[in-house]
C-alpha cells in the first residue's frame, strides 16, 4: 500500500531488473486499498514455473486458515512472480558448524537468480537470498506495490529465514515455515524460542519487563496460556508463553493470543476497513432531495466491525452501513453526517487499538430551499469522456460572473489543483486537461468544483 518508490529507484540502478510474469494468487480488490502479498521464485526454472505456483498455493492456503489471516482475508491482495532461475536448487556450501554432512545434504551451487543459500550467518537452516539489491530491482520492475514479500526456495531441505523478506523452501513443513517467517518479517514478532542474544531485543512478544501488570501484554494476562515467562537462554528475557504453544517457539500449533494481537494492528495500520463511500467527498452537498449516503465496509470474518452515524453530532439508531436523511426532515443550513466505524474484533486488547483505529467519514451538507446557485451549475456541468485515459474534458456555464475553482483529489485525499481560484465571465466553459503529468493510477477520484464558495463534486474513472 505505501510505498518507497526512491528506495527501489536507488537498489534498480544497481542491479538489472527483469520483467517476469506475475500469477494473481488471490484478489479481493485495488492495489492502493489492500494488503499486497508477492511470492518470488528462486531456484525455479523456466520449466518448474507451474510447481512454484503450485508451491505457493500450498503455502498461501495454509496462510489463510491460520487466525488471524482467516478473519482478515478480504484485506489482502496475493501475487507470484516466476522469477525464472537458469538452474534448479538452492546453494548449499555446507560450511556452517551445524550442517547435517553431505551425505545427508549434499554440496550444490546451482546457477539460482537471487542467490538463495543455505548456512547464512553460520546457521545451516538458515535460507536467505544473496543479492537484496536483485530482489529489490525485480519487485521494481515487476510489483512495486509490495507490502510483504516471501521467497520460494526450490528445495526440498529444511530451511527458511525472515527479515526483511520471509524465506522458506518446499520442504512438507514449507507452509508452517513461512507463516512463521511472516511472524518475523510482516509483524515484527521475535521468536518464542531462546535463539540467542544477538536476537534479544524488545518486540511485541519479548521484553526484558518481568511485572505482570507493566508487561505489554498485561491485557492478556490470566487468558489460558499467557504470563511472563523467562526464556530458556537469559533469565533477562521473557516471553508470553512456554512449552511450545506459540508458532513463534514451534511449528504447528496457532500463534498465541499476544502473536495474534500483533498481527491485527498491523493489519490496520494498513488497511482502513472503510473500503469506499457515496456520495464521495466529504465536501459540501446540496441536498433538497432526500439522499442516501452508503459505506462499502470491508468486513473481518465473522465481521467484527462496528458502525455508528451521527447527524449534526448526535449519535443516530442506524447501526447498518447505510443512511438516508429524507426530505423536509431537517432545517436549512448547514448540517453534518458522520459515520465511525470500530472493530471490537477479541482478537485485540491492545490500549491503543480503538484511539489507533476509529475510522471517520464526515459529510458536510447545506440544506436550502429553491433552486441553489450551485444547482444552476450542476446541470450545465459535463466531464468526459469518463472513464478517461489521459484526457479530460470539462464544460460548464455560469449564469453570472462567478468565482470558480477546480481541483481533482485522490481516493486518499491529496488535492490537485487543476484551476487555482479565479473570477470568471459569464458564459461558457469548455477546457481540455492532460491528467497524464499527475501519474495518476487506475482508479476512482473527484473533481470537485468551487463556485463562490460552495462545493460540488462529481466522480471520475482513471482507466490503466
Ligand atoms: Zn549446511
Ligand atoms: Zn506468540
Amino acid at each position: 500500500m505505501k510505498k518507497l518508490l526512491l528506495l527501489f529507484i536507488l537498489f534498480y540502478s544497481g542491479a538489472k531488473a527483469q520483467v517476469f510474469t506475475v500469477d494473481t494468487i488471490i484478489k479481493t480488490g485495488p492495489l492502493n486499498k489492500r494488503i499486497n502479498f508477492v511470492y518470488l521464485a528462486d531456484g525455479y526454472t523456466a520449466a518448474e514455473q507451474a510447481k512454484f505456483i503450485t508451491d505457493v498455493i500450498n503455502i498461501n492456503n495454509k496462510l489463510f486458515n491460520t487466525i488471524p489471516f482467516t478473519e482478515y482475508k478480504d484485506y489482502f491482495n496475493v501475487f507470484a512472480i516466476k522469477v525464472i532461475s537458469n538452474e534448479s536448487g538452492i546453494k548449499h556450501a555446507s560450511t556452517a558448524p551445524d550442517c547435517p554432512g553431505v551425505g545427508t545434504h549434499p554440496v550444490s551451487n546451482p546457477k539460482n537468480y537471487f542467490g538463495t543459500k543455505f548456512d547464512v550467518a553460520n546457521i545451516h537452516r538458515l535460507v536467505v537470498p544473496d543479492s537484496f539489491a536483485k530482489v529489490n530491482a525485480v519487485l521494481a520492475a515487476n510489483f512495486p506495490e509490495y507490502d510483504q514479500v516471501m521467497v520460494v526456495g526450490n528445495t526440498s531441505f529444511y530451511g527458511g529465514s525472515g527479515g526483511a523478506l520471509a524465506t522458506s523452501t518446499t520442504h512438507t513443513s514449507a507452509a508452517e515455515i513461512m507463516i512463521h517467517e511472516i511472524g518475523h518479517s510482516f509483524a515484527s514478532l521475535a521468536d518464542e524460542y531462546w535463539a540467542g542474544i544477538q536476537y534479544a531485543t524488545e518486540k511485541p512478544n519479548m521484553t526484558a519487563q518481568s511485572d505482570p501488570l507493566l508487561v505489554k501484554w498485561k491485557n492478556w494476562i490470566g487468558s489460558p496460556g499467557i504470563g511472563v515467562f523467562a526464556h530458556s537462554g537469559s533469565p533477562l528475557w521473557f516471553k508470553p508463553t512456554t512449552g511450545g504453544t506459540c508458532k513463534m517457539e514451534v511449528l504447528n500449533p496457532a500463534f498465541c493470543r499476544v502473536c495474534k494481537e500483533t498481527f491485527v494492528e498491523r493489519i490496520h495500520t494498513l488497511v482502513s476497513p472503510i473500503d469506499s463511500y457515496i456520495p464521495s467527498n466529504a465536501a459540501t452537498l446540496n441536498i433538497s432531495n432526500t439522499i442516501g449516503f452508503k459505506t462499502n465496509l470491508l468486513k473481518p470474518i465473522p465481521n467484527t466491525l462496528n458502525q455508528t452515524w451521527f447527524l449534526d453530532n448526535v449519535q443516530q439508531a442506524a447501526t447498518i452501513d447505510t443512511f438516508t436523511i429524507l426530505s423536509g426532515s431537517i432545517a436549512n443550513g448547514n448540517h453534518t453526517l458522520r459515520t465511525t466505524v470500530v472493530d471490537n474484533t477479541s482478537l485485540s486488547r491492545a490500549d491503543n487499538h480503538l484511539s489507533l483505529h476509529t475510522y471517520n467519514v464526515l459529510w458536510n451538507m447545506s440544506i436550502a430551499t429553491g433552486v441553489t446557485e450551485v444547482q444552476v451549475f450542476n446541470a450545465g456541468l459535463k466531464l468526459f469522456p469518463n472513464p478517461f485515459a489521459e484526457n479530460l474534458v470539462i464544460q460548464y456555464k455560469l449564469s453570472k460572473p462567478s468565482s470558480v475553482a477546480i481541483n481533482l483529489v485522490t481516493a486518499n485525499g491529496k488535492n490537485i489543483p487543476l484551476v487555482q481560484e479565479k473570477k470568471q465571465m459569464q458564459g461558457s466553459y469548455s477546457s481540455t486537461f492532460s491528467l497524464n503529468r499527475y501519474g495518476l493510477s487506475a482508479g476512482v477520484y473527484t473533481i470537485v468544483f468551487i463556485v463562490n464558495g460552495q462545493t460540488i463534486a462529481r466522480e471520475i474513472i482513471k482507466l490503466k
